[in-house]
């Protein structure tokens, strides 16, 4: 434990259970004394989160589907009648059918491809425009992405598209919201299994290779995540803002498979 989010304040969205990177994130904030407030998506999560968020010291839930933007509003409104001013959001948020995250990306319908966008890409824009107002004494906005968005990944698809325009987003909101002292910054994680990654055709295969093949030949945890996610919602990355960090066990300098790697 320490101090270095004391007197901070802040929102963790995509919170679904203990494997959540959520979680890993607002654990290791917690630690450093910030006070979190949480939202979820649809009431079937609300008895997952809440004994979860009470373990971190929070009664502060909000119910947000952020595909709605009515649903958005209501939420920060809420938000800022109880925290006028807030340090730091998480974005910790993404969707498609999983019926498309398997087969080939030419196949994506046009449906899901603007829902995945919608979700998965623009309700970083959104959150992040309704945020900024409270964030009175500047802030630090986080969001995660993955590989996916700058090399093809098997079965990643539709959803490795919508993280570019998601990576993409980050350098336009860092600098449309520098001025005002709010940072924007995601974190690259590498696979780990949880609700969402359930949904990715051979997530396992992907595991496994990424364990094989990392420098580190090993998986990040949530707790790496959170570690990296504590120094650039904290004023220790105070200079930092536009980036996408990766926290992969250093997967994405590999240009092979390792010598020492066995088939799989
Ligand atoms: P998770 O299933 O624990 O979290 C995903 C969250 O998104 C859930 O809480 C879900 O309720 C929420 N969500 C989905 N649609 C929503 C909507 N319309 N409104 C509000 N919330 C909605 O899985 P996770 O792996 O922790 O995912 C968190 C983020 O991390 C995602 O952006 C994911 O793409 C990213 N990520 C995950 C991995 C991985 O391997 N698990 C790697 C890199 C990046």
């Amino acid at each position: 434990t320490g101090t270095l989010m004391q007197g901070k304040r802040g929102l963790i969205m995509g919170l679904a259970n203990d494997k959540s990177l959520a979680w890993g994130i607002a654990k290791a904030l917690r630690a450093q004394g910030a006070e979190l407030a949480f939202s979820y998506q649809g009431e079937a999560l609300a008895k997952r989160v809440k004994p979860l968020a009470e373990s971190l010291g929070s009664d502060f839930l909000l119910e947000c589907d952020v595909a709605d933007m009515d649903a958005l509003d209501t939420a920060f409104e809420t938000l800022a009648a109880r925290w006028p001013k807030i340090d730091f959001i998480v974005h910790a948020i993404g969707f498609s059918d999983k019926n498309e995250l398997r087969g080939k990306y030419v196949d994506t319908s046009l449906d899901n491809f603007l829902m995945t966008m919608n979700i998965s890409a623009y309700s970083l824009v959104a959150v992040t425009k309704r945020a900024a107002p409270l964030m009175t004494d500047g802030g630090s906005i986080l969001t995660l992405t993955y590989y996916g968005a700058e090399k093809v990944v098997p079965h990643y698809n539709v959803m490795g598209v919508a993280k570019a325009a998601l990576e993409t987003s980050v350098k336009y909101l860092a600098n449309d919201l520098g001025p005002d002292n709010i940072r924007v910054n995601g974190i690259s994680a590498g696979p780990i299994k949880t609700l969402a990654a359930s949904g990715i055709g051979d997530f396992r295969y992907i595991l496994k290779w990424n364990e094989l093949n990392a420098p580190m030949r090993r998986n990040v945890t949530i707790d790496d995540v959170g570690g990296s996610a504590l120094y650039l919602l904290s004023d220790l990355s105070s200079g930092v803002t536009g980036e996408t960090h990766h926290v992969d066990c250093g997967y994405h300098v590999v240009g092979m498979k390792q010598e020492d790697a066995p088939d799989i």
